[in-house]
Parts: structure tokens; C-alpha cells; sequence
């Protein structure tokens, strides 16, 4: 076995910022944008609501009409009339003395400046009798309250919700600028690996990784493609390789990523462009390979599912980001109460699996080949490289998976 030349998180991030390609724009319909990252600041077009309306059914009034007004002492008003829903030019002017009924979302008529809820009224023939006082702009939503015309309303880089969509269906967007899914080609190598449909026989197991990565990379906004499995053989290396470069923006091995002398990974990569990493203080996750051919990033991951995990959202997540052009990533998180001390060694990075019940994080230890460890945990702690470990009772933020 030769051993890896491993840098710290900090520098195989930097190096795989160097190789991400940078976000590319295309348009979404709106109804099916949430989820997406917007790829343009957004701006009203005009100011929201446009029209100063009312938020209740009552009826608008000049607020100064009102003053005093009780159930023992009701104000009383004439009408002027009705306004009717959808109708701008509303001919109906309230002068002093005067009202008019307003359904919710109606054009404030010229005059009035506030509105009474119907249930503080009462209609005697052509007069009201207002019950409660209002101040002025009192149930009222101007014409610019929303937002003013050219406010930015949605930053570009912003992963957007279902609300997002109904608030850029109210500017007016139909369409809406996004960076587009990157293709992330993945590859499960081992001459151990079978389908997962398949029956592994002694020394053979299932191909796990290929499923996970690819349903996280789906959730996270990217299409991921399987090229299925290959054996430790250079040649079905460099054939699948050499298959899925031009059809994705980033390619993922998994296995074979060490260096024995049955790791193809990184002399594959190195024979067809160049291997900038070979080796993370990361654990699990340390014989982790970043690369690239022909300008676009190829990672090679540890065969552990659990390594395989760890550095897919520690080590190529932010290079995803940046291919998202997502700002401000969030991941699943909760805060929460270690139970136990975690021991760990100062100049690696270490990510622990840890079951969180009721705001308290208990560790799971178990070995990175185990993947029962990744079904009885909800998510991982992150030990920073400086740390001699966590002591019991420290706040933890978990890393829900
Ligand atoms: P490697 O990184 O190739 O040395 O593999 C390390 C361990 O992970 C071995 O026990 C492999 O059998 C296992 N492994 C590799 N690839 C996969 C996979 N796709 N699914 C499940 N286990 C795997
Ligand atoms: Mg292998």
C-alpha cells in the first residue's frame, strides 16, 4: 500500500473550487420552479399591489368621519354607493359625511382612506352607522406596500420555495430565470459489486453507493445519471469514462479510489488529465481523489458507503453549489445536546453519525463499512480539524441526512 499525500478539507476545497464549472442559466415555467436556484435577482415590475385596496369586507370611509365613534354613539354616514370587484376606475368618490360599502380587495375609492370592518356597522336604509373609530390607513394596503416598482424582491441564488413562486407569479414572471440541473454521471467500480437486483455470492455485495448518491444528488437539484458498475480493469475505466464525460458536468466514481494496486481511479484519471488530490484529512473519507478531464471535475470516492456519503456532502456538495450558483447552501440541520464525549484526532476532520432524540445526540459508532450505522442515525456531527474531539453536554449542530 503507498500511502496518500493528504491535504486538509480547507485546501481540497480550495482545489475543487478551481475546477467547477461555473452555473448555466435556462428558464423554468413558474409552477415549477420551487426548488430551483434563481439565476437573476428579480424585480417588481410595477409597484404590488398597485391600487391602494381594502383588506376587509366593510366599508371605506374617511377616517376623520370617525372619530369617537361607539355602539352607544355610532357615526352616521351616507352612502355613495357600491365598489365592485376587478374595476379600477371606480367612480365613486367619498366626500366628508359620506361611505361606501367595500368588499375585501377592493379599490379604495378616491377620498376615503381607511375602511371599517363590516361587523362594527350597521345599514339603516341610505345611512351606516359606524360603530368603532379607524385611523388613517387602518385596514387599508397601499398601492406600494407589497413591494415598489423595481425593488429587488428575490436575490439570484436563492433555492425557491412554493411561496417564491407565487410572489414571482405576482411580478408577473411566467417564466423564471435557473440555473440549470447539472448531469453528475456515476460510476460504482469493484470487481466485488453486483446489481442491485442481482444475488451477491460470497465476497460479492450489492451496489449500494450508485442508488444513494444518486437519489441525494436528485433531492439536491441535479440529474444524476448511472453508468452502472465496472471492474477494477483499466480499460472499462477509461471506456466508461471516456462514455460519460461529454453527456455530464461532473462525474463521480465511487471505489477504487485508494491506492492499491487494484485502484484504477486515480491513475485513470491522471492518464487522461490530472489528479489534483489524492488523499483528504477527512474521516471517514480520506482515500477521496479530485480530479479533472477535458475541463470538467471527476471525484473519486471512497467505496464505503458511509466514507462514499461523508465526502459527497463534506467535498463535492460546495462544488455542486457553485454549479448551482446557490448562495447561502443550507443543509438540513437541528441543534442539539451531545450525551456522550466523542474522542477524536486533532488535524482531521471528522464526521460522526449520531441518533438525536428529544434535542439530544447520542454518537454511533461503528465502522465506515457498516451500513447499519447510516439507517440507526439521524445525521452527522462535524468535528472540526482543530478539535481533540467533543466533550459531553456540548451543543452540536447535527447534519440531518
Ligand atoms: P474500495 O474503496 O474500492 O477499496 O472499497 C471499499 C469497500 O467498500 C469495499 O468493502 C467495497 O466492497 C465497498 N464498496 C465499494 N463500492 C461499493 C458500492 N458501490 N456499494 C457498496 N459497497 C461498496
Ligand atoms: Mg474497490
Amino acid at each position: 500500500m503507498k500511502f496518500l499525500n493528504v491535504v486538509t478539507v480547507a485546501e481540497a476545497l480550495k482545489a475543487a473550487a478551481t475546477i467547477a464549472p461555473p452555473a448555466v442559466s435556462e428558464f423554468v415555467r413558474v409552477e415549477q420552479s420551487a426548488g430551483r436556484v434563481l439565476s437573476a435577482t428579480i424585480s417588481a415590475d410595477s409597484d404590488i399591489p398597485g391600487f391602494d385596496r381594502s383588506i376587509v369586507d366593510g366599508y371605506a370611509v374617511r377616517s376623520s368621519d370617525t372619530t369617537g365613534a361607539s355602539d352607544a354613539a355610532p357615526a352616521l354616514l351616507v352612502t355613495a354607493g357600491r365598489v365592485t370587484m376587478g374595476t379600477g376606475g371606480t367612480n365613486i368618490g367619498i366626500r366628508e359625511g359620506q361611505c361606501a360599502y367595500i368588499p375585501t380587495g377592493g379599490v379604495l375609492p378616491e377620498g376615503a382612506d381607511a375602511a371599517v370592518m363590516v361587523e362594527y356597522t350597521e345599514e339603516a336604509g341610505d345611512i351606516v352607522l359606524i360603530k368603532k373609530p379607524v385611523s388613517h390607513g387602518e385596514n387599508v394596503l397601499l398601492h406600494d406596500e407589497d413591494f415598489k416598482k423595481g425593488e429587488p424582491v428575490l436575490l439570484t441564488g436563492r433555492r425557491l420555495s412554493p411561496q417564491d413562486a407565487g410572489v414571482l407569479a405576482a411580478c408577473g414572471y411566467d417564466l423564471v430565470p435557473v440555473a440549470k440541473k447539472p448531469v453528475v454521471g456515476i460510476v460504482s467500480t469493484g470487481n466485488e459489486l453486483v446489481p442491485v437486483n442481482g444475488r451477491p455470492v460470497a465476497g460479492q455485495v450489492r451496489d449500494a453507493n450508485a442508488s444513494m448518491l444518486a437519489a441525494w444528488l436528485g433531492e439536491y437539484g441535479c440529474i444524476p445519471k448511472l453508468y452502472g458498475i465496472v471492474k477494477d480493469e483499466r480499460e472499462a475505466f477509461e471506456k466508461v469514462i471516456a462514455t460519460a464525460l461529454p453527456e455530464c458536468d461532473l462525474v463521480l466514481l465511487s471505489g477504487g479510489s485508494s491506492k492499491d494496486d487494484r485502484d484504477m481511479t486515480a491513475g485513470v484519471i491522471a492518464g487522461k488529465g490530472e489528479v489534483l488530490v489524492h488523499g483528504i484529512a477527512i474521516a471517514p473519507g480520506k482515500p477521496t481523489i479530485i480530479g479533472r478531464i477535458a475541463g470538467k471535475p471527476v471525484f473519486g470516492l471512497p467505496g464505503h458507503p458511509a466514507s462514499a456519503f461523508v465526502v459527497l456532502i463534506a467535498i463535492v456538495r460546495p462544488l455542486i453549489d457553485t454549479m448551482l450558483g446557490l448562495e447561502n447552501p443550507r443543509l438540513r440541520t437541528l441543534n442539539a445536546t451531545l450525551v456522550e464525549n466523542i474522542p477524536s484526532q486533532r488535524g482531521r476532520e471528522e464526521y460522526v453519525r449520531v441518533r438525536v432524540k428529544e434535542g439530544m445526540a447520542t454518537p454511533i459508532f461503528g465502522k465506515s463499512g457498516l451500513l447499519n450505522t447510516l439507517v440507526k442515525s439521524d445525521g452527522l456531527v462535524r468535528i472540526p480539524a482543530g478539535y481533540e474531539g467533543l466533550e459531553k453536554g456540548s451543543a452540536v449542530e447535527v447534519i440531518l441526512w
